[in-house]
């Protein structure tokens, strides 16, 4: 998740952009970046850290007159939150700047592809990638920037909400989407695109909503065109008058940030799920156990460590790792396992969990399973926080930044993880045969669906709910 913000029209775009980064920062908040064009010069500034570092950086040059920009606000999941790999990426050549919110599974494919046609890459992300793919489409099929945008999505398999801008054309925004939202504001003589409304509501009341496969054509004094991506053939834009307040648009028209999280679950494990089964081949990737299978095989014995809601995770972990792949497990809270002076040895492999990455327990108990000389396989959503810096592999669980302190889609995503993690461990060992595999995995593919139509059809739940708010505890 990340918040993009772009602008087209007659005012500074630069306001437009800080202001709006600030309103989604609730999206992403690892670091941002803008890309700015006037007619004296194109700047592009990006920091490590919040949209407030990115709003100091400016401060030096408040005079800036561009009215075409586009920013970024990110929420890591394809290299560390540092300057390098905050948005905007620029491609080889120079001429495209692109933001993208979204994971694009195949950038690995990709990647090498373009490198041995030459390309060199300064992040790991894989929106860097992206931008060069429709570089070289642009290149090696002599096409214009709108028919190569759509040709390379057509190679992407992800998920991406994408705005691009080339420097050639400095009167056009080229934006796409496919499993990520961006919805278009549509003022007098001028557009927003971003990732929800709120950076656009005091400006223009009229939107836009891209869906699925869609790519739109942004250009200053010309009606907005609409393509699909797969077929090709336009689409009249529909235009939406919205009724929304500011705030109501933050929380995505939920009263609370943790409604709107719950009703964020499907989507988010969808995305923990995303490039990691293979349901045709009962296959599951993890990328941090492929190269170490051997410890998984050889283990003895699996702690999991962590604090509150990562420890609960861990309890349906330890259910489902001794059920599926008939290896003992213990669950320990970070908190007491630091103090203990437990036994441990290079037999055992160690999981903490963790939301943030940062939990001070969960980080003194990875310590203590390290000396002792345990393999440590971290669990945690925030890429490039301090316990995935601390561990020997481990996966991310991609839930997307929670702002509610009662965790709801974090919790969801971390069993999803867990699940993953058992279903590989039995297969490795030989424990569970492909038929049973197969059956786990279509089950589990189909979790998300299930998980959003009983989100839809929730009404049935509210005077549960109402009647049973007060109690103290249950017995079910
Ligand atoms: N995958 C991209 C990255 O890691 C975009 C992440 C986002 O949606 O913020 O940079």
């Amino acid at each position: 998740m990340c918040g993009i913000v772009s602008y087209i029209g007659e005012r500074k775009a630069l306001p437009i952009l800080l202001e709006g980064l600030s309103r989604l920062e609730y999206r992403g908040y690892d670091s941002a970046g803008i890309f700015i064009c006037s007619s004296q010069e194109n700047q592009l500034l990006k920091v490590a850290g919040k949209v407030k570092a990115l709003q100091n950086a400016f401060d030096m040059q408040p005079d800036i007159q561009a009215e075409i920009g586009i920013g970024h606000s990110r929420w890591a999941t394809h290299g560390q939150p540092n300057k390098i790999n905050a948005h905007p990426h620029v491609s080889n050549n120079g001429q495209l700047v692109m933001v993208h919110n979204g994971i694009i599974e195949n950038y690995e494919v990709l990647k090498s592809v373009l490198m041995s046609k030459g390309y060199t890459f300064k992040s790991d992300t894989d929106t860097e990638v992206l931008v060069n793919l429709i570089e070289d489409f642009q290149k090696e099929k002599e096409i214009p920037l709108e028919d190569a945008v759509p040709a390379a999505l057509r190679q992407v398999v992800g998920a991406y909400g994408i705005v691009l801008f080339d420097q050639k054309e400095p009167d056009t925004l080229i934006s796409a989407r496919l499993g990520s939202p961006l919805v278009i504001g549509v003022g007098e003589n001028e557009f927003f695109v971003t990732s929800d409304a709120a950076p656009f509501i005091e400006y223009t009341k009229e939107a836009v909503y891209l869906k699925e496969y869609e790519l739109a054509i942004i250009q200053k004094n010309h009606p907005l065109k609409i393509r699909n991506i797969q077929n090709e053939l336009s689409v009249d834009p529909y235009i939406e008058k919205l009724q929304w307040s500011l705030e109501n648009i933050q929380k995505g028209g939920y009263d609370h940030f943790m409604l709107k999280e719950i009703y964020e679950q499907p989507n988010a494990l969808r995305n923990t799920l995303r490039g990691r089964i293979d349901t045709k081949n009962s296959a599951v990737q993890i990328n941090g156990v492929s190269a170490f299978e051997d410890k998984f095989i050889s283990a003895k014995r699996i702690i999991i460590v962590g604090c509150g809601t990562s420890w609960h995770a861990g309890l349906v972990g330890e259910y489902l790792i001794e059920l599926l792949a008939r290896l003992p497990v213990e669950v320990e809270y970070a908190s007491e396992f630091r103090y203990r002076n437990p036994i441990i040895d290079q037999n055992d492999i160690v999981i903490p969990i963790s939301q943030s990455g940062e939990t001070a327990d969960t980080l003194a108990a990875i310590k203590i399973a390290r000396e002792k000389g345990a393999f440590i396989f971290g669990i945690s959503n925030v890429v490039g926080a301090s316990i995935p810096g601390e561990t020997d592999s481990g996966i991310y669980s991609h839930a997307g930044p929670e702002v509610g302190v009662a965790s709801t889609k974090s919790f969801t995503t971390q069993v999803g993880v867990l699940m993953l993690l058992a279903i590989k461990i039995a297969q490795l060992k030989n424990r569970i045969s492909p038929s049973e595999s197969f059956a786990l995995i279509s089950e589990l593919e189909e979790i998300p669906n299930l998980l959003q139509d009983f989100l839809e059809n929730s009404a049935s739940i509210k005077p549960i709910a109402e009647a049973y708010h007060e109690v103290s505890n249950c017995l079910y």
